[in-house]
């Protein structure tokens, strides 16, 4: 197994000149749509949480944790990538737990100035200690609420069934989702084991979702084949795809895509640990964002990829070549792509154009004096700083 940093990560000095440095990335206003609660906690809060409750953990020394997770290995397939989430599970199963992580989930986004997140997980993997269902989906809205009201960041909810569990645990998810639809829960999504466990298995679900106005996301295309989009959006009812990788086998997918400007939520590093591509410079994202597709830039796991938007955005530019103008075009699609309300995602896309005008396409902040309002054309009358003297 080899690590994903070796492979993705420039050391500075050896980036080519024209490579806009990551603290850039980092100061961008952002979305992150596509992130799993279960895949994103810190490390030192597993283990703390741990203690807490008496949980037995494989190590207790943060490093050894973090490689038996597995946080930034190429695992080469979906199904061993999964296998981190039983380490993290274990110390999910309390309220407390779950409003905890979701805070600093958003705290950790906020430090990298993510605006607004749409946090996803599955409430039904968080009762092994009898939690309810109900109390595991307040715990987490209370956590991000708590991080709003701190740093001013908008998250939201996006429950999952899971697809190698049952249909009949995924619709009860998809009951929770209609009962707590205004309430902070904005979508429904089928996560898991994607290879012989098709969306269309879990249709109650869908369907019931549907009838109740709910968005609908679903993990397509990443360890399955182009016929996996086309289920998830012809009868499914998908409002976007997760990953949609695969999506480049299928010419005239792709393009119904386009057309009705379905977003992907794309996760490269990820798409690399679980073997979807084989690194980043194989990854489709490119070839969709020059035919003109909605792509946008997420992290899936912070904690089992080891990575952050600004990161993913960055590697985006440095290892696949997309030029800053073309990142100003995938942050501005993250704020499109949203399942807020549309007066809302309006309002939050307004800002953020307005806000990445200020850089110029080599990632640098343009000088207060070239702001419009001020910039004197040839020919102009020369500025009177000081009138009548
Ligand atoms: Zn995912």
């Amino acid at each position: 197994m080899a690590e994903l940093r070796a492979v993705s990560d420039f050391p500075t000095e050896t980036l080519p000149a024209d490579v806009i440095p990551l603290e850039v990335f980092r100061a961008l206003p952002k979305t992150d749509l596509h992130v799993h609660l279960d895949g994103s906690l810190r490390i030192e809060t597993i283990v703390e949480l741990a203690r807490e409750q008496k949980v037995e953990l494989p190590a207790t020394n943060p490093t050894e944790l973090r490689s038996l997770i597995g946080c930034g290995i190429r695992f080469g397939t979906l199904v061993e990538y999964l296998r981190g989430f039983d380490i993290t599970l274990q110390v999910l199963q309390t309220a407390e737990a779950l409003e905890r992580a979701s805070f600093e989930l958003a705290e950790d986004a906020h430090r990298e100035n993510v605006r607004y997140m749409e946090v996803r997980y599955s409430p039904m993997l968080h009762t092994r200690r009898g939690t309810k269902l109900t109390t595991v989906v307040e715990a987490v809205l209370d956590g991000l609420r708590r991080a709003r009201d701190a740093y001013g960041i908008t998250a939201n909810v996006i429950l999952c069934g899971i697809r190698n569990i049952s249909p009949r645990a995924s619709y009860r998810m998809a009951e929770l989702a209609v009962a707590y639809k205004g309430r902070g829960v904005v979508g429904f999504d089928l996560a898991g084991a994607e290879e012989d466990n098709p969306p269309k298995h879990h249709l109650e679900a869908f369907n019931l979702v549907r009838q109740n106005n709910v968005n609908v996301t679903i993990h397509a295309g990443e360890a399955y084949g182009a016929e996996s989009i086309a289920q998830a959006l012809h009868i499914c009812g998908a409002h976007r795809i997760g990953h949609g990788v695969r999506l480049r086998e299928n010419g005239s997918l792709l393009h119904y895509v386009n057309d009705h400007r379905i977003p992907l939520e794309c996760c490269p590093s990820s798409n690399v640990q679980t073997g979807a591509v084989k690194d980043l410079r194989d990854h489709p994202l490119k070839l969709y964002l020059d035919l003109g597709l909605r792509v946008t830039v997420n992290t899936d796991n912070r904690l089992i990829t080891d990575t952050s938007v600004s990161r993913e955005l960055w590697l985006v530019h440095s290892e696949m070549g997309v030029p800053f103008s073309d990142i100003k075009a995938l942050i501005r699609s993250g704020f499109k792509s949203s399942f807020q309300p549309f007066h809302e995602r309006k309002a939050a896309l307004r800002r953020v154009v307005a806000e990445l005008k200020r850089y110029d396409d080599r990632g640098q902040l343009r000088e207060a004096a070239a702001s419009p309002e001020r910039v004197s054309r040839p020919g102009d009358q020369p500025l009177t700083l000081a009138s009548g003297k």
